[in-house]
């Protein structure tokens, strides 16, 4: 607006397309306005340029380096895109990046690799790349591992969010550091304590005993849909597997469990878990 009224004011009797002409041009020529305001640009069209307060938005796997970026000489071009984006500001710089495309969404994407080591609860890995750019390795940690100490199956477990190897026992079991953003179903992991309370009240122990939070957690971040995923969470050992499985995976799948109580004598109850393989293993 600041712009609009400068320009208005040294130029009486401008009109918009006037205004418009002039933005062009300012745009063409690359210039950062001169005025109070707000620039938005590409990390290309910033090069060059300085502003006291920087804004980097969508760090993002995919979006830097961007997905077209395949080489090793490409990537590279990337990080040093990213290095001038950075180096535009004076004072201020804000990085940041969202996990899911909309609010609420599957948060399926994951923080820019060039930020490994720099990020908040994220560490450097490897030289310069990410142990091959495809996917997060999803927990290993070996079923039957319901300790405190987690056992490892097929090589460190890895944050899901970032990537990182982690060494916490308590991360090992979140399958994910502590400050990485937790991709968790809230509704789920509600539904899962409360299932988790009522089994706790039928079996005369505390809940941490059915499932701990940790674990509970896991699952409603996780959201296993095969009793072999479900395993893989630290916490899952063969024991809760065969008593709880069917129940776990009901709830994670969205369907209504029939209730504890009414459970006894209805017929009809055990037909919400035909197809598991736990249909004989369940009684209470
Ligand atoms: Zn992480």
């Amino acid at each position: 607006m600041r712009l609009a009224e400068d320009f208005a004011g040294s130029r009486p009797g401008a009109t918009l397309s006037d205004l418009v002409a002039e933005l062009d041009e300012r745009a063409a020529a690359q210039h950062a306005p001169t005025v109070e305001g707000v620039t938005l640009a590409s990390l290309h069209a910033a090069k060059g340029l300085e502003w006291d307060a920087v804004f980097l938005v969508g760090l993002t796997e995919g979006m830097v380096p961007i997905t077209y970026a395949k080489t090793d000489q490409q990537i590279e071009e990337e990080r040093r895109l990213l290095y001038v984006g950075v180096t535009r500001a004076r004072h201020h710089l804000t990085l940041s990046w969202a996990l899911s495309r909309a609010p609420g969404g599957r948060a399926s994407r994951r923080p820019t690799r060039f930020l490994n080591g720099l990020r908040p609860g994220s560490q450097a890995v490897g030289a310069r790349t990410l142990g091959g750019a495809g996917g997060i390795e999803r927990g290993a940690a070996a079923p039957g591992g319901g300790g405190a100490t987690v056992r490892r199956r097929r090589g460190p477990v890895h944050c899901r969010v970032c990537g990182r190897a982690l060494t916490d026992a308590g991360e090992m079991k979140l399958m994910r550091c502590e400050g990485c953003p937790s991709e968790l179903d809230e509704a789920l992991y509600e539904r899962l304590r409360d299932w988790r309370a009522e089994q706790a009240g039928l079996l005369g122990q505390p809940a941490y005993c059915v499932f701990t939070d940790k674990t509970l957690l896991a699952i409603a971040e996780a959201v296993p849909e095969t009793a072999s995923e479900l395993a893989r969470i630290a916490g899952v050992g063969r024991r809760k597997l065969d008593r709880f499985g069917a129940d776990v995976l009901a709830l994670c799948a969205g369907r209504e469990l029939p209730s504890a109580v009414d459970d006894e004598g209805d017929d009809g109850a055990g037909g919400s878990h035909s197809g598991d393989p736990w249909q004989n293993s369940t009684e209470k």
